[in-house]
């Protein structure tokens, strides 16, 4: 993940991250692919969100085993979680705090379900009403620009990122939005009123159809785009940035992260 420097100097701000466990209230459909995983837990009714696109760490217990005891709070989170013993010892995943109601200590988070190919997936594929899992808090990375246009590019996985800052950008900043998912059954709704170019990839490569379109959707906003925010699966995530960087931007305000990777566990 690389931020910028704005974002890395508001990050400084946390210097203390908690660890505690939040319970599974509710499980509802956003789209095909997609289910909102609604959990409580009080840490949640003083929980401040850095920015929208905040993530946390998700800790997820061995099957069919509770989470162990784990410290109140962390610098490493892997260096913790290599302490426990193998057969308790939990997976970390990370995952966008998608909504937050401290007034009733709760948070919504929104998971791509593909199966029981990851332990996060997995999890959420069978979780029910009552399960608990742990939160780690950590950052934030997404940044409002000052002015200019700024670039957000995104697939499935981050569209409850992409969401919340689109709920959350100011009036006035100029926006534009690309963003691929394999299919129109996989775009959930979102209330903004930008304009979102949607690339559809089927059951080809992340990235294989946005990627091509970049520079007929960018090129017009380059000379007026202050910034750019571009997550999701590794080859989009970096190919849109080495696309930008070629095409002249400045890289130092590129925020960018492979929020997963094809074929690969994303520990
Ligand atoms: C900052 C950040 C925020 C994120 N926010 C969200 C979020 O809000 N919602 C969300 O759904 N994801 C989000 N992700 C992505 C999520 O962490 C990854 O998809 C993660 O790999 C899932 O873990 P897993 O245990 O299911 O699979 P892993 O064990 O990591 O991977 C196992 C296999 O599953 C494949 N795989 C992983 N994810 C997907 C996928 N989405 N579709 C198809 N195959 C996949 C991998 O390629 C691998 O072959 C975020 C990631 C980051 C870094």
């Amino acid at each position: 993940m690389a931020l910028t420097k704005a974002a890395r100097e508001r990050n400084e701000r946390r210097t203390v991250r908690r660890i505690f466990t939040m319970t599974l209230i509710a499980r509802t459909p956003v789209s095909r692919n997609t289910t909102r995983f609604t959990f409580t837990a009080a840490e949640f009714a003083d929980f401040e969100a850095l920015g929208p696109d905040e993530f946390f760490a998700l800790i997820i217990p061995v099957p069919g085993r509770d989470l162990p005891p784990l410290p109140a709070v962390d610098e490493d989170i892997r260096e913790i979680i290599n302490t426990i013993p193998e057969d308790v010892r939990p997976e970390v995943r990370w995952y966008t705090v998608r909504a937050h109601r401290p007034a009733l200590a709760e948070i919504d988070v929104d998971i791509v379900l593909h199966g029981d190919s990851g332990p996060a997936s997995r999890w959420a594929t069978d979780a029910e009403p009552g399960d608990v899992i742990g939160f780690r808090e950590s950052s934030a990375p997404y940044i409002a620009p000052e002015g200019g246009r700024q670039l957000l590019v995104a697939d499935e996985t981050a569209l409850p990122a992409l969401a919340a800052i689109l709920e959350q950008t100011p009036a006035g900043l100029d926006t534009v939005v690309m963003a691929e998912v394999p299919g129109p059954e996989d775009i959930p709704a979102i209330a903004t009123d930008v304009e979102i170019a949607w690339f559809h990839r089927g059951d080809a490569d992340p990235g294989s159809a946005l990627l091509p379109a970049l520079e007929a959707v960018v090129t017009p906003h380059l000379s007026a785009l202050s910034y750019a925010w571009l997550c999701g699966e590794r080859a989009l995530a970096t190919g849109s940035r080495r696309w930008l960087v070629e095409a002249g931007f400045d890289p130092d305000q590129i925020m960018f992260s492979g929020y997963w990777r094809l074929g690969q566990a994303r520990g």
